[in-house]
């Protein structure tokens, strides 16, 4: 059988060549749903390995290589592929350490083409809409998703149209969206009105939509999950830790994860942990009141990818929350830049958004949740170039409302072999100790 769209709240089936992203009978979000009895055998731990180094397209991608997985039935022929994924597994003992549990990896979702995980969501989205016969693409953003919408759109011969806030856009991404050509369009609303508006936009000049409400974007996205099961000789970790905004990626780590258990290529399910910022917090509120009640809400945190108030998601993330008993946390902006200064210092890097997956660990172990023999894979989202003025400005202390714990102060010298001998001798070892302990919260 071919894979169908398929809406998760009332079932109603729509062939993958009907342009939708919600069910026309209830609004639910639909599911690309592959035929897993049909693909059991078939996909199997060796298939995938064997293709590990392919230099053939499109296996020599990190989304392709699970391309049964991930859209079966398509003509390989027909795949835009930069290509994406095969990103590193880092193993961070130091890291681990500071967060409290024995083993943690950091998956690097900032090593894709265009320095984030949206890149193996756009690979199947513009694919699609290649397939679809469309001309153009858009989407509402803040930030990766134009950047990544933008390269994929050039490369794959497609018109691509990005809608951003007016402010709070951070410098790597903008440039991105510029420079790969799309038609850039600032708006003075938030992400949440963006993403109505290029819905409506889109519907009315039959353009087609990438924001993560795309479901063919989360069957890219899933291959996150399969590459890190892979990483790991396909032993799972006990948790999955990730930044939780527009959801996309929460949802899509569940249906990877659900996929994975259901055809017997994985044992057991890890458990997924949302990390969101706290001011952009609303699964995290539906999450403490046993999701009775969804409310969205104004969203503020400096961490910009992830300022989303109404996740279009949401009804998958809980999902994928229930499939995997997962837990959801939230995390102050300074716990997110210190992380992040953490993962930066190592040499590994990352942009604020990413810092989450480090500081929910950390307080998900403080409290008891993750235990300290488990082990835990965090995902980095996106890459530490892309938000440039965050990260000079953490470490110049001039961010309004936080105050660096892991500081590295440029120093000033005059041009003498003096006036550098008297600085590297008053130089401390980097530590993992904050500098400022009382200034710095510690949960
Ligand atoms: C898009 C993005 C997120 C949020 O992911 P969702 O799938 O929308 O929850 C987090 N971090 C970075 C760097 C992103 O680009
Ligand atoms: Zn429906």
């Amino acid at each position: 059988m071919p894979s169908i769209l398929h809406c998760m709240d009332c079932g109603r089936q729509y062939p993958t060549n009907a342009v939708a992203y919600t069910c026309e009978t209830c609004g639910g979000l639909l599911d690309v749903q592959h035929d897993l009895d049909a693909l059991r055998g078939m996909v199997t731990h060796e298939l995938f390995d064997q293709r590990l180094g392919s230099l053939d397209a499109p296996y020599n991608s990190g989304v392709w290589r699970y391309k049964e997985l991930i859209y079966p039935d398509i003509d390989p022929a027909a795949i835009i592929s930069r290509p994406e994924g095969n990103t590193n597994l880092y193993h961070t003992p130091k890291l681990a350490a500071w967060a409290g549990v024995r083993t943690l990896y950091l998956k690097h979702e900032g090593e894709n083409p265009t320095g984030s995980f949206k890149d193996r969501g756009m690979t199947g989205g513009l694919t699609q809409a290649r397939l679809l016969g469309m001309e153009r693409v858009a989407c509402a953003s803040t930030g990766n998703t134009s950047a990544s919408l933008a390269a994929y759109a050039a490369f794959g011969g497609l018109r691509g149209i990005v809608l951003f806030q007016n402010k709070q856009i951070a410098l790597g991404k903008l440039s991105q969206a510029i420079a790969y050509g799309a038609t850039c369009i600032r708006i003075a609303a938030d992400f949440d009105r963006n993403l109505e508006l290029v819905r409506e936009m889109s519907s009315a000049l039959g353009i087609y939509v990438l924001n993560s409400v795309n479901p063919f974007r989360l069957e890219g996205q899933k291959s996150i999950v399969f590459e890190l099961t892979q990483q790991l000789r396909w032993q799972v970790p006990d948790w999955i830790v990730c930044p939780g905004g527009n959801l996309g990626n929460s949802s899509a780590f569940g249906k990877a994860l659900y996929e994975l258990h259901q055809l017997g290529l994985i044992d057991r399910l890890p458990r997924l942990a949302i990390i969101q910022a706290e001011g952009s917090n609303p699964l995290y509120r539906a999450y403490q009141h046993g999701f009775e009640h969804f409310a969205p809400i104004k969203a503020e945190t400096i961490a910009s990818a992830i300022k989303i108030g109404n996740p279009v998601n949401y009804p998958k993330a809980v999902r994928a929350l229930r499939w995997t008993d997962g837990v959801v946390e939230q995390v102050s902006d300074q716990e997110i830049l210190d992380a992040k200064a953490l993962i930066d210092a190592q040499g590994i890097g990352c942009e604020p958004a990413s810092g989450c997956s480090l500081a929910g660990a950390r307080k998900l172990v403080a409290a008891g949740v993750i235990k300290p023999h488990e082990t835990v894979v965090g995902v980095l989202t996106g890459h530490v170039l892309k938000d440039p003025d965050v990260t000079i400005g953490y470490h110049e202390n001039t961010l309004e409302g936080t105050s660096a714990a892991y500081p590295n102060q440029i120093h000033t010298a005059e041009p003498t072999l003096e006036a550098l001998r008297q600085i590297l001798l008053n130089e401390a070892a980097p530590s993992l100790t904050p500098k400022q302990q009382d200034e710095h919260r510690v949960s």
